[in-house]
């Protein structure tokens, strides 16, 4: 599969500030040297702790803000080859009508004294893509496609349940065509049920229209029923990135390990057999990043050397990546049967 977007060595430092002389006395490593690819057409999950850096992923990606260090290529629907982060205003304006966000609150996120209508007209008519009477057209039509009727189109978001809110937020993303959609946390707030309704729905427009997603979440059993492949953040960065059952069934890092061993059994009569690997101690702080591997003082395995020397992410013999000393020699449990 082509890549969609070919995220490189990206970093994003935030200076902290003391004193009137704005001397800088610390750096939060936010997102710290993060590589990983998005193919067309695939569901990338993000998935980790709050405060592991996977929403800073997702702005960057958006140019919510800028970078600190890396680039971040993504490919046109012409073809061509863009590093977004190199881009000023005017191309990224155009670039941006191929990527939108689904936000996590369907609450606070669509202004209550829009009518549907200009809700998802809204980036219609700021590209200026088509005459009231179109617009109208083609908000009836999204409307449809995210399962609403097309007569709403009139009324203003209060009327609505927090998952058609989501809907509705949906189809305003929709609205401008765009191949890649990220969403940040995107049912966290829904109930279960409708949680599920919404996320088959994002499948089928998936596939209706050839979406490629990257799905970030610190829900673990979501990510394994959404997502292809998956990366896993901690402390701003990288520890295991590969394809969703692989991962699952055998994760090459301790930390990916503890996470899978907090995930609830889908069948409670199954039995399969599983180590339980408490994850020990609370998710570091940012301006404080243990040395070594900065996962050591949570790692059941961690050693000397782990101390000592940062693991990179690199690629082992099944073509999976991982940022740990000892990926090859750990025998680590997954969730599978
Ligand atoms: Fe644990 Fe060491 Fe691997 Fe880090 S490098 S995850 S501390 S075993
Ligand atoms: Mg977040």
């Amino acid at each position: 599969k082509d890549t969609l977007i070919s995220v490189r060595g990206v970093k994003k430092f935030f200076p902290i500030y003391e004193g009137w002389k704005r001397r800088e006395v610390a750096t939060i490593k936010a997102v710290d040297d993060i590589s990983f690819d998005i193919r067309k057409g695939e569901t990338f999950g993000l998935v980790g702790e709050s405060g592991s850096g996977k929403s800073s992923i997702a702005r960057l990606i958006l140019r919510a803000y800028d970078l600190t260090a890396g680039e971040i290529l993504f490919r046109r629907e012409s073809g061509e080859v863009v590093d977004i982060t190199r881009l000023g205003d005017r191309d990224m304006r155009s670039i941006r009508r191929e990527m939108q966000m689904i936000f996590q609150d369907p609450y606070s996120s669509l202004n209550p004294r829009m009518r549907l209508l200009d809700l998802v007209g809204e980036p219609l008519l700021i590209h200026g893509m088509g005459t009231p009477a179109e617009i109208k057209d083609r908000v009836a039509e999204l409307l449809g496609l995210v399962g609403l009727r097309p007569e709403y189109v009139m009324r203003y978001p209060h009327a609505f349940s927090g998952g058609q809110r989501q809907r509705i937020g949906i189809a305003r993303a929709l609205a401008l065509n765009p191949s890649f959609i990220a969403a940040d946390e995107a049912v966290s707030a829904l109930d279960v049920s409708v949680a599920a309704q919404n996320i088959n729905l994002m499948q089928d427009l998936q596939e209706k229209l050839g979406l490629t997603y990257l799905f970030i979440t610190h829900d673990l059993g979501m990510v394994e029923h959404i997502s292809d492949r998956v990366g896993v953040m901690y402390l701003g960065r990288l520890m295991e990135v590969g394809p969703t059952d692989a991962m699952f069934e055998k994760p090459l890092h301790p930390y990916t390990e503890a996470l899978l061993a907090a995930v609830p059994q889908p069948d409670p009569r199954g039995n399969r057999a599983r180590k339980r690997v408490p994850l020990k101690g609370e998710i570091a702080d940012a301006m404080n990043v243990p040395s070594g591997c900065p996962f050591h003082p949570r790692c059941p395995y961690a050693d000397e050397a782990c101390r000592k020397e940062t693991p990179e992410l690199r690629t082992v013999a099944s073509g999976r990546q991982v940022r740990c000393h000892y990926a090859e020699t750990l025998d680590l449990v997954g969730v599978s049967g």
